[in-house]
């Protein structure tokens, strides 16, 4: 049997979450598909829980557009729902000449991305606010943030569903096709279905290239390789020693092992890189090591076995090992040839963020 419906959104994480909010706020009929048990069980419950300013992301990207908007959407969100977070503040740090050279440049690329309120300290300034810290020089960034992204998620699924959105639990959608102008789901499972619908949404994360793949009919070379790099938290034992979250300057793939601090005031670093072949969320302790030389360039004090092995995240990433980092992709019928479908791929960092932004970018698709 085949079911009829308007809107399908494939994968409840916080973007899949965020997309079914808003399309039921503007009235469409709305059932989220989720392979796992519950929402959230994936990359959403597995990262640092940042609100991210904006600073990092190439001038005129997704990622700096969504970040920056996101971000504001978002502390209005959590603020006018009473969802605990922390504007608590970041410093970026130098500890070495071609640091400060790289410090100088983000702060050129987070102003022009409308970061408006970044500022430059010297290591006397930084000595001021975080004495254990050891830098030449920091960039500081008042507006980023931590939330509980567990309750910000619950929110926007009781959002959702209050506007009418249904959820299908243990039901991952296997694949695809169009029939007589309309999108058929192929919805795996206990319980086998096929699903009619006038528009879905692909936000299954890491999993939505394998969705896309089992879609019949998108046009050839429009699905971005997927490439998994693992990112590994180990948490630190005693009390909390920064009042900032603290991040050295980026690499290549990642923000560097920073310190952050969840709202409870656990303290951890991470994530690291690790490019992988397959989806596993075994923290190896033999990483510690990098760990402690990453984190004694600027924290020195740190003790041996302060650390014990936290969680790991899995970023979907379209960038190939090695090259620059890629953009977030929202292809919509114009790059896949598919009329009603939204293929999300590489929502890597800054993701959460900038997931309220994402929704509305793809409702103003939809429309
Ligand atoms: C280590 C790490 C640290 C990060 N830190 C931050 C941070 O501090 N701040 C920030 O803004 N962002 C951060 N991010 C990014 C952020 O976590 C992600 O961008 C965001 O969670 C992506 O959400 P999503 O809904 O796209 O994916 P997911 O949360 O992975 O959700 C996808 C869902 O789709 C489901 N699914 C998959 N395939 C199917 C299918 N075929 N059918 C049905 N369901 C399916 C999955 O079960 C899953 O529930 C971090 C990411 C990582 C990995």
């Amino acid at each position: 049997m085949t079911d009829r419906i308007d809107c399908a959104v494939i994968g409840a994480g916080v973007v899949g979450l965020a997309v079914a909010r808003a399309l039921a706020r503007a009235g469409r009929e709305v059932v989220v598909l989720e392979a796992a048990e519950t929402i959230g069980t994936e990359t959403s419950s597995r990262n640092s829980e940042v609100i991210h300013a904006g600073i990092y992301y190439p001038i005129g990207s997704l990622k700096a557009r969504l970040c920056v908007k996101g971000r504001d959407m978002l502390y209005a969100y959590l603020g006018e729902h009473g969802i605990e977070h922390r504007r608590c503040g970041k410093l970026i740090i130098a500890t070495n000449g071609e640091e400060t050279t790289l410090l100088r440049g983000l702060l050129k690329t987070g102003r022009k991305n409308g970061v408006g309120d970044l500022e430059w300290l010297d290591a006397a300034a930084v000595r001021g606010l975080e004495p254990s810290l050891r830098c030449r020089a920091a960039l500081k960034s008042p507006s980023t943030g931590i939330l509980d992204s567990h309750a910000f998620m619950l929110s926007l699924r009781g959002e959702a569903e209050g506007d009418g959105a249904a959820f299908a639990f243990h039901s991952p959608v296997d694949g695809g096709w169009v029939d007589g102008g309309r999108l058929i789901l192929a919805v795996g499972g206990a319980d086998p279905m096929r699903l009619s619908c006038r528009l879905a949404v692909n936000c299954a994360g890491l999993g939505a290239q394998n969705f896309a793949a089992a879609f019949e009919g998108l046009a050839g070379g429009s699905i971005p390789p997927l490439h998994l790099a693992k990112g590994s938290y180990f948490f630190l034992s005693g009390k909390a020693p920064f009042g900032h979250l603290i991040y050295p300057v980026p690499g290549a793939a990642s923000l560097g092992i920073h310190y952050t601090r969840d709202l409870s005031g656990q303290g951890r670093f991470g994530p690291d890189v690790e490019w992988v072949e397959e989806i596993d969320y075994t923290v190896d302790h033999g990483r510690a090591g990098g760990f402690y030389e990453a984190i004694r360039r600027y924290w020195p004090d740190l003790k041996d076995g302060a650390l014990r092995p936290g969680y790991s995240g899995i970023r979907p990433k379209i960038q190939i090992p090695g090259e620059a980092p890629a953009d977030f992709v929202i292809q919509g019928p114009a790059a896949h040839g598919v009329k009603g479908l939204i293929n999300l791929f590489g929502i890597e960092s800054p993701g959460l963020t900038a997931a309220l932004a994402i929704a509305e970018e793809v409702v103003a698709m939809l429309a």
